[in-house]
């Protein structure tokens, strides 16, 4: 198995990914044409307009989703070429997830939540790595808990600590912030900046928020389906900026 030491340097990529949704006068161009690569140890914001596109990707290179044409390759491996028995397991051993609606389980401790991915395989955690994971993310007072008994931060780094478990390949957080006030959401981005910083963790974030974004090594712009822009180590008011630019001079719009 593949370790974070001797991962390859590209942890994702995509090669001319398109997806299509309908066909004719109602045909979508969700995707139309993205290829990127994703270094392994690094933090992506990904942004655009509502609409640009960026769920879809997020979805095709997560193998949540199938494209209409073009590659997907995770941790060195073409996602089309895999059988759904490979899918499921590199979802689950290459793949970590996290969600703006935090999805834990409601009737399990945050202990339990955190090690369900890993009971799901089969396999046994790491005390060391557990331990490590719970102590960055805070909740070692708080592991006995179920989610009904946190607050919405504490239940992110619950849906983080989860994520990180399995020590993947990846790591994808769609809106991760979306549902958190500030001060838990900084909390929250401090501890995947950190993961990436000290546990060399690859990370793919989608988010609106250029506060958020500003936690990233990297920020690319998607409109009308293609990457239209990057910017390296980004400050806020240097990624307000390229939104706006985005949003004004969109293509169709009279
Ligand atoms: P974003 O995440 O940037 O808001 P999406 O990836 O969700 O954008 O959507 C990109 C485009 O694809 C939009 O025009 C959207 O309406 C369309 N789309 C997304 N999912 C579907 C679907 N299941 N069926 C039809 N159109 C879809």
């Amino acid at each position: 198995m593949t370790t974070l030491q001797d991962a390859p340097a590209v942890a994702a990529s995509a090669r001319d990914l398109h997806k299509t949704y309908g066909s004719g006068d109602s045909e979508v161009r969700a995707l139309d044409g993205v290829t990127i690569d994703f270094r392994a140890g690094e933090f992506t914001a990904i942004m655009g307009p509502s609409g640009s596109g960026k769920s879809t990707l997020m979805h095709c290179l997560a193998a949540l989703d199938t494209p209409t044409a073009g590659g997907v390759v995770v941790d060195g491996v073409e996602v089309g070429s895999l059988g759904d028995k490979a899918l499921t397991k590199l979802r689950r051993e290459r793949i970590g997830f996290v969600f703006q609606a935090f999805n834990l389980v409601p009737t399990l401790s945050a202990k339990e939540n955190i090690l369900l991915p890993l009971d799901l395989a089969g396999r046994k955690p790491d005390p060391a790595w557990f331990d490590t994971v719970v102590d960055t993310v805070g909740l070692r007072d708080r592991l006995g808990h179920r989610p009904s008994e946190m607050s919405g931060g504490q239940q992110q780094r619950v849906a983080c600590a989860r994520a990180l478990m399995s020590q993947p390949s990846i790591v994808f957080a769609d809106e991760p912030t979306g549902n958190l006030d500030s001060t838990s959401g900084a909390e929250v981005l401090r501890f995947l900046r950190r993961s990436v910083d000290e546990f060399g963790q690859t990370i793919v974030m989608v988010t609106h928020d250029p506060v958020a974004a500003s936690y990233c090594d990297r920020v690319v712009f998607l409109r009308d389906g293609r990457v239209v822009d990057e910017l390296s180590r980004p400050s806020r008011e240097q990624i307000l900026e390229r939104m706006a630019s985005l949003q004004t001079v969109s293509p169709g719009v009279a």
